[in-house]
């Protein structure tokens, strides 16, 4: 037996323990040491019953990565589960820590399921773009029936261990001592109980219908939404073994498909992100953090930090807009208590340990402070110099801007090695991306801990260099930029929203510049206006509209009209669009969606191979984690690199070059070795 699993009878209990840190992935010599310990376990008279457990802090947390997309070796984990069946002997699964995908397969394979308290369990494999393929969509509607396990494994949801017990997904928490439990509840067991001889509780057709509709539009009907509801159905009319052999099959067909393979290339894209190669500086303490200004970021900042568990400190120039910020964060968590999201004792406890105050000197006491002041950099130099003088020495000291210079307002304190910046997203509390900005001067403790910070938040971290824009403002810009060429050469708003939303983005750039507001980057072109190279290629549309009055939603119109909060074309639109391309001499050209496309993503990959080049990204997969988790780009595409290297070389380059041509002066060219070279094609 392989012995990274081993078995320490318990008089005549078999406890086969799972020792495979640090998750206990159910690799091949896991598989086949539980499928060698049960068999022995089965065969051998002086067992009564058998507890699987996991060392350390977790049961089989999931599936090793380094088989993910590679052919599967045998024994897999339907034969595994197979010989647990097959055991004449109770089998219980003893769960801690996370019992994800296939390890949870493995847990519903046993005749029960204990639980510590704290523990995560949950199929969420069509988060991979595949589907539970080791029984998880037949045995799973058995215990919690068909609209609950289409909700959950469409969602992919790790859930804890109350709501399991609740729908019957464990059948006991432990109160502590987990080993025990399970041997005690191994020893009271009295025949089998196999979840695959149960029937699927009854369901209303209309309640089976409305959780896949559910489930359909919240997963965009990806293949895998698709193929998880198809699975799941038909369990309730399908011998089990059918309806196992459907899964496999589905799950298989799955695991090759391409969008599997990006999103795969998205899970270890986001892993890799955090890791800076060379960064093995330790983060300093983070016991309490403050916020600089209670405005649209500062109150997300501090929600996400107050829900992290952190104290937060949340500082204003007056009181007036300090009470505005604390009313929005007590409302936040208000509505999150009225929709059932959270107890009142929880948000109670978040909301008590937030302290806003208009006291500067309350600043001293705190560990990092995340700026979120105006952006403006007379502004910003101001309040660190302010920082400057009151934070304790060796406090990190964040700013939040989207584009101004990170060393321009570090050279205001005394201290630019503890000066970071912490790029959030809006809603802060929601969006997972945090950008980490790497000044010349940030020390490496500080980069660390600006990092440390992000894991805490449960966001995803990516360092960036200081440019301006950073990675994402500045690729998002070229992309908009690219759009709007389209809209001059023929192309209506419509037009370019809809076939980019056809890709896969979340809403297309002219309706997501009519949300945030089109006066922030109008306010931005004015700013840079005296040096702008006359002779480059300049689309004067977004400040037509702007002058217009049409600054987006916020007044009524912007690249749409907006009636009940629905966008709707505009003639208006329209009459400015064609001024301004008259005004140039462009003859309007109907524009294919397929045009649209390529040019609006080549024009992202043009510029994250600048990025790159000018070492700003560190690497190609970290362009990925941010368009994926920050601006809407399509999970299952993989980002804009994998959809690049997935084209290959040849035909990026081809297309490139006519890229460049349509853009006409000032386009400039990145060199697609940056991405070529690092990633596969
Ligand atoms: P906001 O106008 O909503 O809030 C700014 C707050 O800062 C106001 O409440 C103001 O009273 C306060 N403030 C101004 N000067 C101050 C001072 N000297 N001391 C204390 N408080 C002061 O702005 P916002 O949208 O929250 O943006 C804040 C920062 O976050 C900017 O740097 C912005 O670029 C950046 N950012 C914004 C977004 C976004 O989508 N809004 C996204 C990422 C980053």
């Amino acid at each position: 037996m392989a012995d990274v699993v081993r078995v320490e009878p318990e008089g005549d209990v078999a406890v086969v323990v799972i020792d495979n840190p640090p998750i206990n992935a159910s690799s091949l010599s896991v598989r086949a040491g539980i499928l060698a310990a049960v068999e022995a376990a089965a065969a051998d008279p002086a067992v009564n019953a058998v507890v699987l457990i996991g060392a350390g802090s977790t049961f089989i947390a999931g599936a090793d990565l380094k088989e993910f997309g590679q052919p599967l070796a045998d024994p897999q984990n339907p034969a595994v589960i197979a010989a647990i069946e097959a055991c004449a002997k109770p089998v219980v699964a003893a769960l801690h820590g996370a019992a994800l995908g296939g390890g949870f397969e493995i847990a519903l394979g046993c005749d029960a399921r204990v639980a510590l308290a704290e523990t995560k369990v949950g199929l969420p494999e069509v988060t991979l773009g595949i589907i539970p393929g080791a029984g998880g969509t037949q045995r799973l509607p058995r215990l919690t029936g068909i609209p609950k396990a289409v909700e959950l494994v469409c969602k992919g949801a790790r859930i804890g261990t109350e709501e399991a017990l609740a729908l019957g997904m464990i059948d006991a928490v432990a109160p502590a001592e987990l080993r025990a439990a399970a041997v005690a509840h191994a020893r009271a067991m009295i025949g089998k109980n196999r979840l695959r001889d149960r029937p699927v509780p009854d369901a209303s057709p209309e309640a089976i219908e409305a959780a896949a509709a559910a489930a359909l539009k919240a997963g965009r009907g990806r293949p895998a939404v698709r193929a998880a509801i198809a699975a799941i159905t038909v369990a309730a009319e399908t011998p089990i073994d059918e309806g196992l052999a459907a899964e496999r099959a589905a799950f298989q067909e799955l695991r090759t498909s391409r969008e599997a393979r990006a999103l795969r290339h998205q899970f270890f894209a986001e892993r890799e992100a955090a890791k800076l190669p060379g960064l093995d500086a330790k983060p300093r303490p983070l016991a309490r953090v403050a916020v600089l200004g209670a405005g649209t970021m500062g109150t997300g900042i501090a929600i996400s930090s107050l829900d992290a568990g952190l104290p937060v400190t949340l500082v204003e120039q007056d009181a007036a807009a300090l009470d505005r910020g604390r009313a929005r964060i007590s409302d936040f968590y208000a509505g999150r208590v009225a929709r059932g999201a959270l107890t009142a004792e929880a948000a109670a406890a978040r909301e008590g340990r937030l302290t806003p105050t208009l006291d500067w000197d309350s600043l001293g006491e705190v560990d990092l402070v995340i700026e979120a002041v105006f952006e403006d950099l007379d502004v910003k130099r101001e309040v660190f110099k302010r920082l400057d003088a009151v934070a304790r020495p060796g406090a990190v000291l964040a700013s939040n801007t989207s584009y101004l210079d990170l060393d321009a307002i570090a050279a205001a304190t005394s201290r630019p090695e503890d000066v970071v910046g912490l790029h959030f997203f809006s809603p802060a509390n929601v969006m997972r991306l945090l950008e980490v900005v790497r000044g010349a001067k940030t020390a490496p403790d500080t980069l660390a801990t600006g990092l440390a910070l992000g894991r805490r938040l449960g966001k995803v971290s990516v360092v960036s260099g200081n440019a301006f824009g950073f990675i994402g403002n500045r690729i998002y810009a070229a992309y908009r930029r690219q759009c709007e060429f389209l809209l001059e050469e023929g192309a209506s708003p419509a037009e370019v929203d809809a076939a980019l939303e056809g890709f896969g983005f979340a809403m297309g750039p002219f309706a997501v510049g009519d949300m945030s507001g089109l006066d922030i980057a109008w306010r931005m072109r004015q700013s840079t206006a005296a040096s702008r190279d006359p002779s480059h290629r300049y689309v004067t549309i977004p400040d037509r509209l702007c002058e217009a009055g049409r600054l987006g939603r916020k007044t009524g119109a912007g690249y749409y009209r907006y009636e009940d909060g629905k966008r709707q074309p505009d003639p208006a639109t329209v009459a400015i669009i064609d001024a301004a391309r008259a005004e140039k001499g462009i003859v309007p050209r109907a524009i294919a969606a397929e045009e649209i496309v390529e040019r609006a993503l080549l024009a992202m990959v043009n510029e994250a191979c600048l990025l790159l080049g000018e070492g700003v990204a560190p690497r190609a997969s970290d362009v990925d984690v941010v368009l994926t988790n920050g601006y809407g780009f399509p999970k299952w595409e993989g980002g804009p690199v994998f959809w690049a290297t997935e084209r290959g070389a040849a035909m990026v380059a081809r297309n490139l070059d006519r890229l460049e041509e349509a853009s006409g002066a000032g386009f400039q060219r990145g060199d697609l070795a940056a991405i070529f070279a690092a990633e596969p094609v």
